[in-house]
């Protein structure tokens, strides 16, 4: 599995208080809306207006290829979520009973959180929604609409379409994970997401185990851009490309990227927009990797964009590319801090606690910047990584190195939307620790996002011969412990103040100290009673803390200290843990370097997946008190082209001012080439 390399923006989010609210305060709303356990929040793009027309020109070009994918990840995400969402927006638009009814209220919450979810499963969690309104009441209302509202298949009545979709939404055991990674289990059959249809997990292995080719050196990412079926007892790949599979919205994402290719700032951005483009009119993944290749080179362009079949979490092997879009450009100033790092990626590398035969001798084309999102679509939207760090092409990353960024105007966004929530001060242990983390969190945090990215993913490599699908389910959660555990161990070191990017020796603290709170405890506000930690990013970071909190347990090193019946974490000597930090960075790298699949399985099953049930509700009762939405995510700003007489855009204008719900009906109606 090599397509691990997002970093999802992190419970971070919940603990930063900025102390400088007032230096800060503005009239911007940041807060949008607030259902179930979301929270919608709005974003600035500072710069836009700054810069050229030309580039203004580019990023609506783009905006508009991003917003044409919309169903495409809709799609992929299950087989019905098309028709139930035009179904749901059909009823939500024509209805005309009592809004304020209690029926209508919870229909509204879950059309809001299918929105959210770009389908019926939480985009987290994995799980299915659990809707708190009627079958009845969906099926009287679905009947009372005229059948022109409703998405009828050929020949299909309103009453067949309720029969069809009622138990996708309604019953519990009907496509009931989105992505189950359980041990033991065919997890192709049993995850609902529509990237197989009709497949085993042994025919599915069977199949790519077939075409690789292990003694390939750059080995295409099989599988990125197809969906597998079985068509007549033959397993067959069906492309994702113009005149094939999402062809309709493919064609119109081209459509606009050759507006795009028109107005590229230089050459270099326009070969690979060129070459895009030839991708998804082929379908040719050798095509895709010139494209990664052209794309990753192309440091010197101030807009930039993915647009494609990128992260593979929603595939329980690993393997099929989620459609998103991020639209961006580089943020000049906040740049030069990313750039620092990057530049001293060879003495990062040469003086990590890692066996020297596991790490790089020649760091190569560490690329990092910080950036400023212009718009976030598909797997990127609602909800958003902090940073990104690609292409994920093993080969292409050593070879030609890969572009990491972080998305500062989005971290802003969460950091001005939590101050001031309650958190620290209900789970911290003291006000030492918030104090802290008041003054240092806000930089830290985003330190440790760059030292994940620039460096992190990066660093080390494979022994010759090892395959770097080795540790198979676990490859992702074992990438992110390494990323995470470099910028861990590196946060603490004097290097940082030799550079002058901190300027505190014991600001690493504040991360220090949010880091095993969060693994520990509070990141599992995010869990349901009863069951497992899943998600990777979440599984590594709960490995690292419980790793830590055992092995430095003789030493006193992170202590559980009841006060007043609850439960606190403190940490009583940080730089042990550093210590235990580097201990596990040299075994998780270790592990991957010699692709030691026992180990890793070993590692994640003992530390990262089973969560103590007494915790877990101590937590969730105190956290419930807070009445803080446990996941965030965005709405867009919108758009304008300013045209002359003659059709020539003379400006792109920016505003700022739409809420969630008119976004979402909006996209369903004016970007939505797959639907009828
Ligand atoms: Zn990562």
């Amino acid at each position: 599995m090599n397509k691990f390399l997002i970093s999802v923006a992190s419970m971070a989010i919940l603990t930063t208080s900025c102390t400088n609210t007032a230096q800060k305060a503005s009239d911007f709303d940041y807060n949008v809306d607030r259902f179930a356990d979301i929270e919608v929040l709005r974003y600035k793009v500072p710069g836009f207006e700054d810069l050229s027309l030309n580039q203004k020109k580019l990023i609506y070009f783009l905006n508009e290829a991003a917003l044409q994918g919309r169903d495409i990840l809709f799609d992929q995400n299950g087989k019905y979520n098309l028709v139930i969402r035009q179904t749901l927006e059909a009823v939500y638009t024509n209805f005309n009973g009592d809004k304020e009814s209690a029926e209508f209220k919870a229909f509204e919450k879950y059309l809001k959180q299918v929105w959210f979810g770009n389908g019926i499963h939480h985009h987290y969690s994995m799980d299915k929604f659990v809707p708190e309104f009627s079958a009845e009441f969906f099926a009287e209302q679905v009947k009372a609409l005229p059948t022109e509202a409703l998405p009828l298949a050929e020949g299909q009545s309103a009453d067949e379409l309720v029969a069809t979709l009622s138990p996708v939404i309604f019953d519990p055991a009907v496509m009931a994970k989105r992505v189950n990674q359980a041990q033991g289990q065919d997890l192709i059959l049993t995850s609902a997401n529509n990237l197989y249809e009709g497949i085993t997990q042994q025919e599915v292995e069977a199949y790519y185990n077939k075409l690789k080719d292990p003694k390939d050196q750059t080995p295409i990412s099989y599988g990125l851009n197809t969906k597998l079926v079985k068509i007549d007892g033959k397993v067959v790949e069906l492309p994702y490309k113009a005149g094939g599979l999402y062809g309709e919205a493919i064609e119109k994402i081209v459509y606009w990227l050759k507006k795009a290719e028109e107005v590229a700032e230089n050459d270099a951005q326009k070969a690979h927009i060129g070459k895009l483009i030839s991708f998804y009119e082929t379908g040719d993944l050798k095509t895709f990797d010139e494209y990664s290749i052209l794309w990753a080179q192309d440091t010197i362009s101030q807009v930039d964009f993915v647009n494609g079949f990128i992260e593979s979490y929603g595939d329980p092997l690993g393997m099929k590319g989620a459609w998103e879009s991020l639209v961006n450009f580089k943020n000049m100033e906040a740049s030069n801090r990313t750039e620092l790092i990057s530049e001293n990626a060879q003495w990062f590398e040469d003086n990590s606690p890692v066996d020297k035969k596991f790490k790089k001798e020649t760091v190569k084309g560490v690329s990092a910047k910080v950036i400023t999102a212009a718009i976030l679509a598909g797997d990127c939207y609602p909800s958003t990584p902090i940073g990104i760090n690609l292409p994920n092409a093993n080969w292409i990353r050593a070879d030609y190195g890969s572009k990491s960024v972080t998305i500062e105007n989005i971290t802003d966004a969460y950091d001005e939307a939590a101050m001031g929530n309650g958190f620290n001060q209900e789970f911290a242990y003291s006000d030492v620790e918030i104090e802290s983390m008041n003054k240092y969190l806000s930089m830290t945090d985003k330190l440790h996002t760059d030292l994940h990215e620039c460096l992190g993913h990066g660093s080390g490599k494979l022994l010759p011969g090892v395959d770097p699908d080795a540790l198979k389910a676990y490859g992702s959660t074992l990438e992110e412990t390494r990323a995470d555990l470099f910028a861990l161990y590196y946060l603490a070191d004097n290097k940082l103040i030799e550079l002058g990017i901190l300027d505190n020796p014991e600001a690493y603290k504040s991360e220090y100290y949010k880091y095993i709170l969060n693994g520990l405890m509070t990141q599992l506000t995010r869990i349901e009673p009863g069951k497992d930690v899943e998600e990777s990013h979440m599984r590594n970071r709960k490995l690292i803390a419980e790793w830590a909190y055992k092995h430095g347990k003789d030493d006193n090193v992170i202590e559980y200290v009841k006060r007043d019946g609850k439960t606190f974490l403190k940490v009583n000597d940080y730089e042990k843990l550093r210590e235990l930090f580097g201990k596990l960075l040299a075994e998780i790298q270790r592990i991957k370097s010699e692709g030691d699949y026992e180990a890793g399985m070993k590692l994640v099953e003992e530390y990262a997946v089973k969560v103590d049930p007494e915790i877990h509700n101590e937590i969730l009762e105190r956290y419930a008190k807070l009445n803080i939405a446990p996941y965030k995510g965005f709405v867009n700003p919108i758009y304008t082209a300013v045209t002359d007489e003659n059709g020539n855009i003379t400006d792109v204008k920016i505003e700022y001012n739409e809420n969630y719900v008119d976004q979402m009906l909006r996209y369903s109606r004016d970007y939505s080439p797959l639907t009828k």
